[in-house]
C-alpha cells in the first residue's frame, strides 16, 4: 500500500455511536446453499431489530452484484474477491455503528475465514442458514436449480459446486418445516444472549 495513505483517526468512535444506539455494531454473515432462507431471514430479522430501534443493513446477492461487484462473476477466483469486498465493505458498516447482515451462498470455507480475519474477535457472527439440498431444490425460488440440473448455468453450488458447511459457525439456523418467524426469534435470542442487544422489556 502507498506509504502516504494514512488511516484518518475520528474523533467519533465506534464505541460513542455504539453507546448512542444503544446497541453493539456486528456483523451477521449468513451463510447456506441457494434457497436455503438467507435472504428472507437477514430482512426478516432486519424488520425486528429496525422495530427495535436498531441501526441495521442488509448486503444481498444481487444489490451487491448489480453495483460494487458488477465485474465479478462466479469463478473461483471471482467468488473470492466478491466476498472480499463485501467483507471489507461490511466492516466499515460495523465501524459506522451498525449492526451489518450479509446474505451470500459463500460456498468457500477459505474465503468466509478470510472475511472473519478482517474483524476484531466478536464482531463476525457466522450463521449456517441449514436446510438440506432437497429442500431448497424443491423451493427453488429463482428457478435456477432447475436451469442448473440442465447445465444451463455452470458452477452452481451444490449440484457442480461445492458448498463447505461451516465447522464452527456461533449460530446454526434450520429452515426445513419451521417458519420464518420462528426463525427470526430464535435469532434475537441469539443476539439478547450475545448482548448485541438489549432485552426487550414487555
Ligand atoms: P437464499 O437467500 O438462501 O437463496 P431465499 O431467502 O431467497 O434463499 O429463499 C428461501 C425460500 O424459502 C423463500 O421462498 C422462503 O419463503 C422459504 N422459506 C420457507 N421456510 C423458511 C424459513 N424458515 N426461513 C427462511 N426461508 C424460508
Amino acid at each position: 500500500m502507498n506509504k502516504n495513505i494514512v488511516w484518518h483517526e475520528a474523533t467519533v468512535t465506534r464505541e460513542r455511536r455504539e453507546k448512542m444506539n444503544r446497541h453493539r455494531a456486528k456483523l451477521l454473515w449468513f451463510t447456506g446453499l441457494s434457497g436455503s432462507g438467507k435472504s428472507t431471514l437477514a430482512h426478516a430479522l432486519e424488520e425486528e431489530l429496525h422495530q427495535r430501534e436498531c441501526r441495521t443493513y442488509v448486503f444481498d446477492g444481487d444489490n451487491v452484484r448489480h453495483g460494487l461487484c458488477r465485474d465479478l462473476g462466479f469463478s473461483t477466483e471471482d467468488r473470492s474477491e466478491n466476498i472480499r469486498r463485501i467483507g471489507e465493505m461490511a466492516k466499515l458498516f460495523v465501524d459506522a455503528g451498525v449492526i451489518a447482515l450479509t446474505a451470500f451462498i459463500s460456498p468457500i470455507r477459505e474465503d468466509r475465514e478470510r472475511a472473519r480475519g478482517l474483524f476484531p474477535h466478536g464482531d463476525f457472527i457466522e450463521v449456517y442458514v441449514s436446510c438440506p439440498l432437497e429442500v431448497c431444490e424443491t423451493r427453488d425460488v429463482k428457478g435456477l436449480y432447475k436451469k442448473a440440473r440442465s447445465g444451463e448455468i455452470p458452477n452452481f453450488t451444490g449440484i457442480s459446486a461445492p458448498y463447505d458447511v461451516p465447522d464452527k459457525p456461533e449460530i446454526v439456523i434450520e429452515t426445513q418445516d419451521r417458519t420464518v418467524q420462528e426463525c427470526v426469534h430464535e435469532l434475537i435470542e441469539a443476539l439478547e444472549q450475545r448482548g448485541v442487544i438489549p432485552t426487550k422489556v414487555v
